[in-house]
């Protein structure tokens, strides 16, 4: 039994600023990548701020896309190459973050292309520093990049494992971010615990991550289903997200996220909604005191009761009957995603995830 999470992590208010003396020491120029919403949430600033006052020049590319592409990881990389930079910052969701370890892993190795993304080989990269900004992928505990590569029309992880140096997590980042980005990155959150846990890599020690986060959510609901959202529960949305990050590093995730590649690909649906859809139909097919205990967790008291609120939270999956076809058919072939699922998967079992997605 193993586990190796690595990431110093500091979750707390302000801690970008407390412990700059810590994270600015990584290097002596920074690149900072990110998209245009953290200019407006504080954590740029807070950044910028700190390498400024330990005198750490930076550049920044804003420009992120969602869903990042090899392209782009190649694109910025060159613009790193060319600042001679030594330390990577991701700030942002999940596409600054995961993009942020692609770029950190092809700037130290100047001399390979772009096929070295996906082979195997060397993991090293530059230091990397990651600020998220929303409450669903916990990227910045994980060695994960996920990134899109249009010649396949979907999205793939990596095979390389990049931890970063430094996961810095403040609820205080959310306090911008609209209701539906909560709402569609706290489900992630919640597929990435479930998925964790109802998986054949899970051990004692990512179990007792994904029963506490579960937990944690179960708090985090009301605020979900309500207009008022408090600091506190801002808090508990990212301190959920980065323990459901913890847990998916060591067990990884199963079939939903697979499914929602090929949403989020051919449908353009958002990441934590696509989750979200086929998590019901997920727990629904998990043996009988499995299912018990992650709805007890979750706080609901049947399966029905946790798919009403999946619609209420994201209203129903609308698909053309060929589409839902060619999912399952793609998941099918997907032995990275079927292998870790305790119980047999038919394409029955599948297209019962979408009927209760509908
Ligand atoms: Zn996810």
């Amino acid at each position: 039994m193993k586990f190796h999470m690595p990431v110093k992590v500091y979750c707390e208010r302000d801690c970008v600023k407390t412990y700059s003396d810590e994270w600015t020491s990584l290097g002596h120029k920074a690149l900072i990548v990110t998209g245009r919403s953290s200019a407006k949430n504080g954590a740029l600033a807070d950044v910028t701020d700190s390498l400024n006052a330990h005198q750490i020049s930076y550049c920044i590319f804003d420009h992120t896309e969602e869903n990042p592409s090899i392209e782009m990881v190649m694109q910025v990389r060159d613009m790193g190459i060319r600042e001679n930079v030594d330390f990577v910052i991701g700030i942002g969701g999940g596409s600054p973050m995961d993009a942020a370890k692609a770029i950190a892993l092809m700037i130290y190795h100047k001399d390979k292309d772009a096929d070295y993304l996906y082979q195997q080989g060397d993991s090293t990269a530059l230091p990397i520093v990651e600020v998220p900004t929303t409450c669903g992928t916990g990227s910045e505990v994980t060695p994960i990049s996920v990134l899109t590569i249009h010649a396949k029309r979907t999205k793939s992880s990596i095979p390389h494992r990049i931890f970063p140096q430094y996961a810095l997590v403040d609820g205080k980042y959310l306090a911008s971010a609209p209701k539906k980005i909560l709402v569609n990155t706290s489900v992630d959150s919640l597929g990435h615990l479930i998925e964790s846990y109802i998986n054949l890599g899970a051990s004692p020690f990512s179990r007792m991550i994904s029963e506490y986060g579960m937990a944690l959510w179960k708090d985090v609901k009301p605020a979900l289903l309500s207009d008022h959202v408090t600091d506190e529960d801002r808090d508990r949305m990212m301190l959920t997200s980065t323990l459901a990050g913890m847990a998916i590093t060591h067990a990884g995730t199963t079939l939903p996220h697979g499914l929602s590649y090929f949403l989020t690909y051919e449908m353009h649906i958002p990441h934590g909604q696509a989750v979200g859809y086929f998590q019901p139909g997920y727990v629904a097919a998990a043996a009988p005191e499995t299912q018990a205990k992650v709805l007890e967790l979750i706080g609901c008291k049947d399966i029905a009761e946790f798919a009403n609120l999946i619609h209420t939270l994201l209203g129903p999956l609308e698909i053309a009957p060929d589409m839902v076809d060619t999912a399952i058919k793609g998941i099918m072939a997907n032995e990275r995603k079927l292998k870790p699922v305790p119980y047999e998967v038919t394409e029955e079992t599948l297209r019962k995830f979408f009927e209760m997605a509908m």
